[in-house]
């Protein structure tokens, strides 16, 4: 057997501990562990970065931009992973998206969820879907208004070949855990309204504690797994 590198070690070592920490997190604010699933977030990273997760038990991944995500998909065909778009999607590339993933989490207009149900091949399960929310109400991100959520989970939940699991959202930066907490908050109100919803993804590296206080069932974790990224 190769020895492995150092960098395959360490992801191993991240990923337990993240999963440590979330154990923990969860006995403190009553939870149960295995209601909050990891995502790794594996943009800009190599095949073989996700590789050295796979192998540490690691078997959902979250990518955000579709080229690169494509070309490690075709790389990493062999592997049963669980793929995640996690990024801005433009309506002309919806098709890939359909074909191609098990979850979109971006979902911020109906056009889109339309395209998704359209192209979603007959032969796959319904593609998972959260609607990205701006909670933060930033003008430079993407997501819907939370007085919009109403009337968009009437229409998409008419649409076949998509399945509307939950919210999704990247709050704006908060210091300190209450704050944080405060803005995760809103999100589990706003999926409380709901009951057909089962997931919240929400909490990236430095905000899980706080997210898995207010309710999170998904955190996309990537610089805590894989490192810094280099470029964004
Ligand atoms: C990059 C990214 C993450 C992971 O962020 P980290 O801080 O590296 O854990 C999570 N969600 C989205 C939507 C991202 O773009």
């Amino acid at each position: 057997m190769n020895k492995p590198s150092d960098q395959a070690t360490n992801i191993a070592k991240n990923i337990t501990q993240i999963q440590k920490n979330i154990a923990l997190f969860c006995q403190t604010y009553g939870r149960r562990a295995e209601d909050v699933q990891l995502l790794a977030v594996s943009k800009t990273k190599p095949a073989s970065d996700i590789q050295a997760a796979f192998e540490a038990g690691q078997a959902q991944f979250g990518e955000n931009y579709l080229q690169e995500a494509l070309d490690k998909i075709k790389q990493l065909q062999a592997l049963p992973i669980e793929w995640h778009f996690i990024g801005a999607i433009q309506s002309n590339k919806t098709r890939e998206l359909a074909e191609n993933f098990s979850w979109v989490h971006s979902v911020d207009r109906l056009k889109i969820a339309r395209r998704l149900s359209a192209q979603r091949p007959p032969s796959l399960a319904a593609l998972n879907i959260c609607l990205q929310i701006n909670i933060s109400q930033e003008d430079s991100k993407s997501g819907i208004n939370l007085d919009q959520l109403d009337s968009l989970v009437d229409e998409i939940s008419t649409l076949h070949g998509i399945k509307l699991r939950g919210l999704m959202a990247i709050p704006e930066k908060a210091c300190g855990l209450n704050a944080q907490r405060a803005i995760f908050a809103k999100m589990q109100q706003a999926m409380n309204k709901y009951p057909q919803m089962d997931t919240l993804s929400m909490g990236m590296s430095a905000d899980m504690e706080a997210a898995i206080a207010e309710g999170s069932t998904l955190l996309r974790i990537g610089t805590a797994i894989f490192g810094a990224r280099n470029i964004t």
